[in-house]
């Protein structure tokens, strides 16, 4: 079977064709077909990975998976949420990113700084399906007071996971692909292909 990823991210690409070598399925990226990104307005991160694979998946033709995450800190009531990719102004300004988090929460003690990476996968078969295949990965960790590790992306330098003691950016990529929200929710998803 083909299908589509609703991103136009190389990176993200390589990841899904990497770990969806084993499925069969032929995974094709949006850009092969001139698909543009799409305008994410939903509220939740679920509604924009709907909103992203129906746009692919009407443009192609074809069954359409895309992912959506972010960082979502309690404290915060899951802030920055939606809007980790762009918390301090610029998209993509990971520094900037990381450094208005800490200040945001300057003096908020160490039991209270919990958070998650999420990670939501959607699955189409066409644009007008009724029924998507969701996957959902959590990560649980907590929001450091500074920044530790060169690895990874995003705010992978401030988030600590408890069972390692180690941040997103201090693991080698390989555990990082082990614990993180978006391997989870492939490992879910692949599970649940044969339920479509
Ligand atoms: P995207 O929309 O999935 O590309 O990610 C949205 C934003 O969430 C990214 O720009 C990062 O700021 C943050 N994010 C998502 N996943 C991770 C991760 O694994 N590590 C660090 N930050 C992440």
């Amino acid at each position: 079977m083909k299908l589509v990823l609703a991103s136009n991210n190389s990176g993200k690409l390589a990841e899904l064709r990497a770990l969806l070598a084993d499925t069969g399925l032929e995974v094709l990226a949006q850009s092969d077909f001139g698909i543009s990104n799409v305008e994410e307005t939903g509220a939740t991160f679920v509604e924009n990975a709907l909103i992203k694979a129906r746009h692919a998946a009407r443009h192609s033709g074809l069954p359409a998976l895309a992912d959506d995450s972010g960082l979502c800190v309690d404290v915060l009531n899951g802030a920055p949420g939606l809007y980790s990719a762009n918390y301090a102004g610029k998209h993509g300004d990971d520094t900037a990113n990381n450094a208005k988090l800490l200040r945001v929460l300057d003096g908020i003690p160490e039991a209270e700084r919990t958070a998650r990476f999420y990670c939501v996968l959607v699955l189409l078969r066409h644009a007008d399906d009724p029924q998507p295949l969701i996957a959902e990965g959590q990560w649980y960790g907590s929001i450091l007071e500074a920044p530790r590790g060169q690895g990874g992306f995003g705010y992978d330098p401030v988030f600590l996971d408890p069972d390692h003691s180690l941040t997103a950016a201090e693991m080698q990529p390989e555990l990082k692909n082990h614990l993180s929200h978006r391997a989870r929710a492939l490992i879910t998803l692949k599970n649940n292909l044969g339920t479509m």
